[in-house]
């Protein structure tokens, strides 16, 4: 009865006595958010009451809810610009955060063509690693025996800089793999992956890819999920697959290490697990040799209960795809985090990906909410709006998620628009509207109307000397095939037919706009290949005129008409794709170095 008691939580029977603490953690955060909001809040204030930042806005050190509201304005990243700028050049007095910045985490989100970056302290590490440890307590409870096999998880690394200052910059997942909260993780039997921390450690993305792909397949049989951080990542690793298959079946039959892979710790932990096994070999040469990969992912991984990837928000694009090479296995979104702070977890992860909604656990930050209206006139800093708190929010309405972090962003809107869902105890529950102004997304990229604007203004130039212009375009992420990448539609006027541009002077252009797309996306092209040469495909003059017709048809107002400069419905790709002339990509890959372009 005693250990009855221990082992129950609402969400669920526990599955050991570490996931029912877990279970509890949550329950007690949330059916005590308006209460642990105001702890959390008191205490980053507290803890930052001498910071430059806050004596600024004469907080003098209050730390009620009241005080801090009307005092410290609400902000973006571009408003804090300023004193990023002083803690990337060495300034260690205490700007934003009283505590020493122990590393910037660059975003993905980009500012001026450059990722963002976010001071962050040591102390977060912890809090990171708390959210992770409340993952697999609430998977266990739908998907039992989690503790007899692995997870096949693809995880990487990207490469690092280090600011004018001497700190280092990378993003948040690299900066995670790295610590110790990581490599040096106990042993969970509920959480073992394949993949050795010296698999993950490489920065050379082909041998973390190649050396995580064979230790998958040499533990194929004892494989019970698999997955990646993004829905993106783990089709990038199918393809990978498809590309490479025939040299990691000749390692497994051969039981030695393509020369490829050179780095020394993957081969010395390869060694100890890479055994010549004819059988395993043949069977992955008749499994991948085929035309059809259909179910490969359970076909490979027969033990395979689920796809731990997100889909949600603008990886939803690949979730056909996913379907397709997992036979429609469940695809549980376990959490909702960005390189600002970590926000939560899904309580149902087993919910369908249009249903998912994620629990904000109200100890990783102070949460605030501006009502999402997009109607509403453009406030200013003399008439801020109201912004609520979690315990004030309604089901069924929208908001953009404003926060306050232990590292010192205060007031700081990441940009995220989410909808009320429901509540857990007291808790409200939030599906993943959309990212704010992002047009264009094949995996971390995310390119807005402006960028794309300016993009296109650069490769036009490139058309002045055939006395030609772009009249009119629009977009869409092409994901259809992996690695996805952008198709731009192009209306052109040619003045004079005589000396029209050639197809390499449009492929040029096609170049010309991936040099001027923001650095997450040209990372994603050179180190990564995990996003396609840009393609431009030429329509016929009066196509964009018919795509208004064909708008106002459906009831669009010819007074408030305005091209969509990115498109994804289905007739009216067809529509442009009827009308396509040419097609053009780009002829090699745009620059991009870790460092950033000042
Ligand atoms: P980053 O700053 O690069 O770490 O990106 C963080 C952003 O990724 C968030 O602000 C969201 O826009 C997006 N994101 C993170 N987790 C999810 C999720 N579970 N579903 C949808 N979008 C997400």
């Amino acid at each position: 009865m005693a250990i009855e008691s221990v082992l129950s939580s609402p969400l669920g029977p526990p599955a050991c006595e570490k996931d029912a603490k877990a279970l509890q953690f949550i329950e007690d955060m949330t059916a005590n958010v308006d209460l642990v909001q105001e702890r959390v809040l008191k205490e980053i204030l507290t803890s930052n009451a001498e910071t430059e930042y806050l004596q600024k806005y004469q907080l003098n050190g209050a730390t009620d809810r009241d005080s801090f509201k009307s005092k410290i304005p609400m902000v973006t990243y571009e408003d804090l610009q300023p004193e990023i700028q002083r803690i990337a050049n060495g300034d260690k007095s205490p700007i934003l955060s009283s505590r020493p910045i122990s590393e910037f985490l660059t975003s993905s989100g980009t500012s001026a063509g450059e990722r963002k970056l976010m001071p962050t302290i040591e102390e977060e590490m912890d809090r990171r690693q708390l959210l992770y440890s409340l993952l697999m307590p609430v998977m266990n409870l739908y998907v039992p025996g989690l503790d007899k096999g692995k997870g096949l998880y693809f995880y990487f690394i990207k490469a690092e800089a280090r600011t004018p200052g001497g700190l280092v910059a990378r993003p948040v997942l690299t900066s995670y793999y790295k610590s110790k909260q990581f490599k040096t993780r106990p042993y969970d039997p509920y959480n073992v992956i394949t993949s050795p921390n010296e698999t993950i450690l490489c920065v050379d993305s082909f041998q973390s890819m190649y050396s995580q792909m064979l230790c998958g397949l040499i533990m194929r049989e004892e494989v019970l999920r698999v997955g990646a951080v993004f829905a993106s990542g783990l089709l990038r690793a199918i393809r990978f697959l498809q590309l490479n298959w025939e040299e990691l079946a000749n390692d497994i039959a051969t039981g030695s290490l393509n020369h490829k892979v050179t780095s020394p710790s993957i081969r010395e932990c390869m060694a100890k697990i890479l055994k010549p096994n004819q059988e395993l070999a043949e069977l992955i040469t008749n499994e991948c040799s085929g035309e059809n990969w259909e179910g490969i992912i359970t076909r490979l991984w027969p033990n395979t209960k689920y796809l731990d990837v997100i889909v949600t928000g603008s990886m939803a694009q690949y979730i056909p795809t996913l379907d397709y090479y997992s036979g429609g296995l469940p695809k549980p979104c376990t959490m909702y985090a960005s390189s600002e702070c970590y926000f939560g977890l899904n309580l149902r992860p087993m919910s369908k990906p249009s249903e998912v909604s994620y629990t904000i656990m109200p100890n990783m930050g102070y949460f605030e909410f501006l009502p999402h209206d997009p109607s509403a006139p453009a406030f200013s800093r003399e008439s801020p709006p109201r912004l609520l708190d979690l315990a004030e929010l309604e089901v069924g309405k929208e908001y953009e998620l404003v926060i306050t972090t232990y590292s010192g962003l205060n007031r700081y809107r990441v940009g995220d628009i989410l909808l009320v869902t429901g509540f857990y105890n007291k808790a409200p529950q939030f599906r993943f509207v959309r990212r704010k102004n992002v047009l264009l997304s094949i995996e971390a990229d995310k390119t807005d109307e402006s960028e794309l604007q300016k993009a296109i203004e650069n490769a036009s130039l490139l058309l002045r000397e055939f006395s030609t212009s772009v009249v009119e375009y629009t977009s869409y992420a092409d994901t259809k095939i992996i690695p996805g990448h952008y198709v731009i539609y192009w209306e052109l006027l040619v003045k004079d037919p005589a000396n029209s541009p050639t197809g390499a002077v449009l492929n040029q252009c096609c170049l010309a706009m991936e040099e001027s797309l923001n650095s997450v996306y040209r990372q994603s092209r050179v180190a990564d290949n995990s996003i396609g040469p840009l393609e431009i495909r030429v329509v016929k003059n009066g196509t964009f005129e018919e795509l208004m017709d064909y708008a106002i048809s459906r009831g669009a107002s010819i007074n408030q008409y305005k091209v969509p400069r990115c498109v994804s419905f289905t007739p009216i790709m067809e529509l442009l794709d009827c009308r396509v002339v040419s097609k053009h990509f780009s002829p090699s890959a745009p620059h991009w170095t870790p460092e950033r372009r000042s």
